[in-house]
């Protein structure tokens, strides 16, 4: 099946609606396909640890603080451009809505009133930490979180090659 060629040049609205599309037409292969839907299983249990683990160390409070006390998002306008049509597709998978349109002129595409709305976020979403963090928190702590982070990062990486080659021969 094609769909109008995007590439990651494409603007962030072309690359939803190529994911939108192949969603669509696609989705009972993607889901259906064994590796696939173990991968999915997997990277949500990934995802649920590193996040709790990001709880546990007061990462997302500070974050909260920090957007709230000073708008510090770091989730800056732009960021969105990084993503590629697969993992939003991913997104799709694993049951994310992907937003119609920015919700802050300012801000990342995908910044919603209440964070990040994608669960499979791209490796420079996960890894960004800044230096309020590291200058406050254990070092030890922060280690363990990059742990979890680096097992969320590569179970995504297995389930984004798989959904590729899946789609490819479709
Ligand atoms: S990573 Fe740093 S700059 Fe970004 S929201 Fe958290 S505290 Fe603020
Ligand atoms: S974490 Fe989410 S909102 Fe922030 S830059 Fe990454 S994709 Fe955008």
């Amino acid at each position: 099946m094609t769909f109008k060629e995007i590439s990651i040049d494409s603007p962030i609205q072309e690359k939803v609606v190529w994911a939108e599309n192949c969603y669509q037409a696609m989705k009972a292969q993607l889901l259906g396909d064994e590796k696939i839907a173990d991968l999915l299983i997997r990277y949500r249990e990934a995802a649920l640890v590193s996040h709790g683990e990001m709880d546990r160390t007061g990462v997302v409070n500070e974050c909260k603080d920090c957007e709230e006390r000073e708008g510090g998002s770091c989730c800056g306008e732009g960021l969105e451009d990084r993503y590629n049509g697969i993992l939003l597709l991913i997104n799709l998978l694993l049951d994310r809505k992907l937003p119609e349109q920015r919700h802050d002129t300012l801000s990342c595409y995908f910044l919603g009133q209440g964070g990040c709305l994608l669960l499979a976020r791209h490796v420079i979403c996960v890894n960004y930490i800044c230096s309020k963090i590291t200058e406050k928190f254990d070092p030890t702590k922060l280690a363990m979180l990059r742990e979890k982070e680096g097992i969320e990062l590569e179970i995504l990486f297995l389930l984004h090659e798989r959904v590729k080659e899946v789609r490819a021969k479709l």
